[in-house]
């Protein structure tokens, strides 16, 4: 199995300022911005500013700092978003389903009875996209 970090992923990408991002919350630590192809409204993924490829590699130190952030960011989500629940995913290599390897949790804030849009979603409207980080950054004060 690879397990070297790639530092050209496009999430590396993101957090050199790179490539543009809808952000939602940054820390020292942290980075948590909207899926492009959202399969909820209001997908979002939160990294960790450390590179580590998935959760086969991360260091626990940083793997704290990730798991508590998401935990916040989620529960923003889910109560500004009015959702009814919340799916937390994380793949790790492509046999588990990952693409971009850069270690990331996807936050999935869920209504009853409407399904998760299946992979690959089509692109976001990006003004919508926009709008929900507006809101989400706003809960998180
Ligand atoms: P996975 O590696 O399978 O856990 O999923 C990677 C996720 O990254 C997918 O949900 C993509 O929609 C998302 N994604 C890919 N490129 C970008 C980007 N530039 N900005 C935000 N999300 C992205």
């Amino acid at each position: 199995m690879q397990m070297t970090y790639d530092p050209n992923n496009i999430f590396a990408k993101i957090l050199a300022g790179e490539i543009p991002c809808h952000k939602v919350y940054e820390d020292d630590a942290v980075l948590s911005f909207m899926d492009i192809m959202p399969r909820s409204p209001g997908h979002l993924l939160v990294i960790p500013k450390a590179p580590a490829r998935n959760l086969l590699d991360i260091a626990p130190d940083v793997l704290t700092k990730l798991i508590l952030q998401t935990q916040r960011i989620a529960k923003a989500a889910v109560s500004v978003l009015g959702a009814d629940g919340l799916t937390l995913q994380q793949f790790s290599e492509a046999a588990g389903g990952q693409e971009v390897f850069h270690i990331h949790f996807h936050v999935l804030p869920r209504w009853e009875g409407i399904r998760l849009q299946s992979h690959p979603a089509p692109k976001a409207d990006m003004a919508v996209l926009a709008e929900q980080a507006a809101k989400i950054r706003a809960a998180l004060g």
